[in-house]
């Protein structure tokens, strides 16, 4: 009896784009949590700069500070702002229409998805949207 011959060598489907979206999900959360800690830990600067700011001799330290409360507001909103896309992703999957392009309806090149896992639109469409969102990104 030959056995172990690689008959029915089934090919594992190796984008397994749930684990991978949840894992990112996961991820950026995580990341959101301890930038949102960090802008809570800032959020008194306001009140007390309302108080001292009188009491400083130049403003340079004031708006260091500021700007890094700035700096932190960004990222914690980019990093919402993928999170939101991965869950985007991750309904799709669930409703059987990851990688397809929301838009067209067609399907996104695997290499997109293996780089952005989270693209719900083919390349055009997404540039379309992003100008029409106004988005930088
Ligand atoms: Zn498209």
């Amino acid at each position: 009896m030959a056995k172990g011959e690689t008959m029915g060598s089934r090919k594992r489907p190796d984008n397994e784009p749930e684990a991978k979206l949840e894992a990112t999900k996961r991820q950026l959360e995580h990341l959101a949590l301890a930038f949102g800690e960090e802008a809570g830990l800032h959020k008194p600067l306001a009140d007390s700069v309302g108080g001292v700011i009188a009491s400083i001799p130049e403003d340079v330290d004031l708006a260091q500070a500021l700007s890094d409360r700035e700096t932190t507001d960004i990222l914690v909103h980019l990093l919402d702002q993928n999170r939101a896309q991965v869950e985007r992703a991750l309904a799709r999957v669930k409703e059987g229409g990851y990688g397809m392009c929301e838009d067209c309806g067609h399907r996104i090149p695997a290499e997109r998805l293996r780089y952005q896992p989270a693209a719900t639109r083919c390349v055009e469409c997404q540039g379309r949207w992003d100008r029409v969102n106004g988005r930088t990104a």
